[in-house]
């Protein structure tokens, strides 16, 4: 067949009678390399599967066959991302329900054959064209679950394939283990998204592994298509898999990737924070009604049973309240450069040239007792700091010792209603404790109300 007789077509226009083509596209996703031996005649064969787009409503898979040598050689060279012009494949219709690839627009499928096949990197200038489409979710913008959901509803979900979009919150370290017999490499990176953080996604594909590495915390936005969701029982949640139907698209051009890569820039990354900011932000304190004692909310945050996040209305008496202490109840920080600064204004001389000013935050740790046990360590968010001392922290920093005493005798010893958030124990880390909400009772309420157990 002469080169001439070749003419180039969309996926668009593909059909089983399509012949002597050429098609140009960006490979947006890939498999691992198989062999195998053919029942036939014994010979060993490879089989390697890619995904091949040419404009935002159309892709397809296509799947190439030859030696062992030859497959291994085409999955090592051509990455996603790279724009090829493939010639002499075979169209057929594709099988419905594959569970051994991604889900695509086409109703066709691409076979490659070593022996009659071409494939090579698109050697003309209109790249830009076909890379945009690298940024174009697999599925409508808006069809993904909230992880918020994944983690309540995980248990339905579990074994089944969906679609999330996260910003990624930390890359783990590469890990190599051994299964079956097989040296496998894992990759866990932890994702977040505006309704939940500290979501685990693994990857085994090392093609995938090498583009993970690359991601980063807080900057990189991923719509993973098809990933696997399963209730993982040695950390007792929900965890994510990119597996052989997954298709993943880095930093989507979306308007719901644009908010969420705003959000992640600076929302809270560690446990403290993270818990921190929800009591801060929560909308309505009075909803948190289920009166717990001391003693059930320690024992429910070192449980184990579940690493999602509970709320609890304590009553119970404020044990330690240190105001004018040796510990630092506010925290100063320089606007410019963000450093911790004594209370006057930072000395950095670039800084005082940009006029920078002083931030003040309450950072303020409480203990609740009552007679089941004593809970330590509770942070007062500076909001809620804020209203329960009826100041801000900038005026805080002004007041003499003696006031300060007073204030701190407001609370001190004294019976209080306090709305809880609590991120339970993890294997990573001790329970996190947030006040949403201080308000001091009566006795009769506290004695009407109070868990004796
Ligand atoms: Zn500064």
């Amino acid at each position: 067949m002469s080169a001439s007789g070749i003419r180039k077509i969309t996926i668009s226009n593909l059909s089983p009678n399509s012949q002597d083509f050429l098609i140009v596209g960006v490979i947006i996703a890939k498999r691992a390399p198989k062999s195998f031996y053919s029942r036939r005649d014994g010979n060993a064969r490879g089989v390697w599967g890619f995904t091949l787009r040419d404009s935002p409503a159309d892709y397809i898979n296509v799947t190439a066959w030859g030696s062992p040598d030859y497959i291994e050689f085409l999955s090592s060279t051509y990455k996603v991302g790279d724009v090829v012009d493939i010639t002499n494949t075979r169209v057929i219709t594709r099988n419905n329900d594959d569970q051994f690839q991604p889900t695509v627009t086409s109703c066709m499928e691409l076979v490659f054959n070593e022996d009659i096949s071409q494939i090579c990197l698109h050697d003309e200038d209109d790249w830009d064209g076909f890379t945009s489409l690298l940024h174009l979710p697999t599925k409508p913008p808006s069809n993904y679950l909230n992880l918020s959901d994944i983690k309540v509803h995980g248990k339905l979900l579990s074994g089944q394939h969906t679609n999330i979009l996260v910003a990624v919150q930390r890359v783990g370290e590469v890990r190599e283990i051994s299964k079956e017999g097989k040296e496998l490499k894992v990759l866990e990176v932890i994702v977040m998204d505006k309704t939940s953080a500290g979501f685990s996604v693994q990857i085994w594909d090392e093609d995938m592994i090498q583009r993970a590495i690359q991601w980063k915390p807080r900057y990189t936005v991923l719509f993973m298509s098809d990933i696997r969701v399963s209730w993982n029982t040695f950390k007792r949640c929900m965890c994510g898999t990119i597996g052989i139907k997954s298709i993943i698209t880095e930093n989507p051009s979306t308007r719901e990737a644009k908010s969420l890569a705003n959000y992640a820039s600076s929302a809270p990354l560690q446990s403290q924070d993270i818990i921190d900011n929800m009591a801060a932000n929560m909308p309505n304190p009075e909803t948190i009604v289920n009166v717990m004692s001391c003693f059930s909310v320690i024992k429910q945050a070192f449980s184990g049973e579940s690493s999602e996040c509970f709320t609890a209305l304590v009553y119970a008496v404020v044990h330690e309240f240190d105001l004018d202490g040796l510990q630092n109840v506010v925290n100063s920080k320089c606007n410019t450069c963000n450093e911790t600064v004594p209370f006057t204004t930072c000395e950095n001389s670039s800084c005082i040239m940009k006029g920078a000013k002083t931030l003040f935050n309450y950072n303020i740790r409480i203990s609740l007792m009552d007679h089941t046990a004593k809970l330590i360590n509770c942070r007062l968010p500076d909001n809620v700091a804020t209203s329960v001392l009826g100041m801000q922290a900038e005026s805080f920093v002004q007041l003499s010792e003696s006031q300060r005493i007073s204030l701190k005798w407001k609370y001190l010893l004294k019976k209080t209603a306090s709305r809880l958030v609590i991120l339970p124990a993890t294997k990573e880390g001790s329970p996190c404790f947030s006040v949403v909400d201080l308000t001091l009772v009566t006795f009769q309420e506290y004695a009407s109300k109070v868990l004796i157990y």
